[in-house]
């Protein structure tokens, strides 16, 4: 084994992913799978593939590009930047959209290569990250239409992001009314409304999803079993699908306050320090540059995470039942934010079991 590594249990993985197929099914509503928190790791992609999941999305094209099933549709959730518009094209079938400037690009992109680029139209309800304020829905969809090569897919919201606003279900139905006005005003049929991501699940599990919502984006609840609108864990999920392992390269009895005159650290914070007297301090080898220790939480209930360096992270063990050694492991719980920075390391190794 190489270390550090992120595990990825592949039954845990296809039994969430099953989980949440049954319970969109069952609300009449169909979902897109997230790949960006890990960075579209084509092992993963592929337990999201034969477990039955066809639509894909990313925020990144690099990482759209990486995906290459047959008859998968592939959705790009941010925005596009002017500067990609061609790949978009090329590498996404639908992506989410708020600028008219964008879409006109994305446009002469698609006659260019005579594609139709699908469109789903971002409204901002309140989070205040991507969209347009619903009151310019109409004006913005009328001049959408007007525009050779792309279809007026849909419209979408994204909640739970910037903000950290939580869906209502008031909330989902004005998107729902917006939707039905532009389909009205134009007399045109939008075949999706995607408002929202895993903090939406609530309303699968109570059955109270507004009847034309039809789709959700989700990546979060299938990864780590929680829903996050109020972080509860939904039945049946695992929570333990990734894990982190980290190997110690130094285990040694210091003092807890360092000696000298304090400075700077490495990263120009000047660090306070308790004195606890000798403990016995291990340092295993990943550091900032791979994962944060706000957002690891050790299997070891007994340790304590003290600090970090770029490579380096210090961990206290004094308190430990197990007597470590150098060359052992020390095993970690992931959050959303750790998966994320993990999978984009190159230095971590991505191990699937
Ligand atoms: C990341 C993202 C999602 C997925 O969010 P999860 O909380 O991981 O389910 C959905 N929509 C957009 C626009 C996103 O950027």
């Amino acid at each position: 084994m190489k270390y550090p590594s992120l595990t990825i249990n592949k039954s845990k993985l296809s039994h969430n992913i099953k989980i949440i197929q049954d319970l969109c099914t069952s609300n009449g509503v169909s979902f897109c799978a997230v790949t960006k928190v890990f960075c579209a790791n084509s092992e993963v992609t592929q337990i999201f593939y034969d477990a039955g999941i066809r639509d894909f999305a990313d925020t990144r094209i690099e990482n759209l590009k990486k995906i290459n099933y047959p008859s998968t549709t592939k959705w790009l959730l941010r925005a596009p930047m002017l500067c990609e518009t061609e790949d978009v094209v090329k590498h996404s079938d639908i992506s989410l959209n708020s600028e008219l400037s964008t879409i006109s690009a994305l446009s002469q992109k698609a006659q260019k290569t005579k594609k139709t680029h699908k469109v789903i139209l971002m409204i901002d309800m309140g989070d205040l990250r991507e969209g347009i304020v619903p009151k310019d829905a109409l004006n913005t969809c009328g001049e959408i239409l007007k525009m050779p090569n792309i279809e007026l897919y849909g419209i979408g919201a994204n909640y739970n992001c910037f903000g950290g606003v939580i869906p209502t279900q008031e909330s989902l139905n004005e998107v729902v009314e917006i939707a039905e006005t532009i389909e009205k005003n134009f007399g045109i049929n939008l075949k999706v409304i995607s408002p929202g991501n895993s903090g939406s699940i609530h309303f699968l599990t109570s059955k109270t999803m507004p009847k034309r919502v039809n789709n959700l984006r989700i990546g979060e609840v299938i990864l780590l079993g929680r829903e996050t609108s109020y972080q509860q864990h939904i039945e049946g999920m695992f929570e333990d699908v990734f894990c982190f392992d980290a190997q110690i390269i130094e285990l040694k009895t210091k003092p807890s306050m360092p000696t000298g005159e304090i400075g700077l650290n490495a990263f120009g914070e000047k660090p306070t320090y308790v004195d606890k007297g000798d403990m016995i301090r291990a340092i295993i080898a990943c550091g900032r540059q791979d994962v944060s220790i706000d957002k690891i939480i050790p299997l070891d209930k007994n340790i304590e995470l003290i600090g970090q360096s770029s490579d380096h992270t210090i961990v206290d063990v004094t308190n430990s039942t197990t007597k470590y050694k150098v060359g052992d492991i020390l095993s970690f719980k992931v959050s959303y934010g750790s998966i994320l920075s993990l999978s984009t390391s190159e230095y971590v190794k991505k191990v699937l079991v």
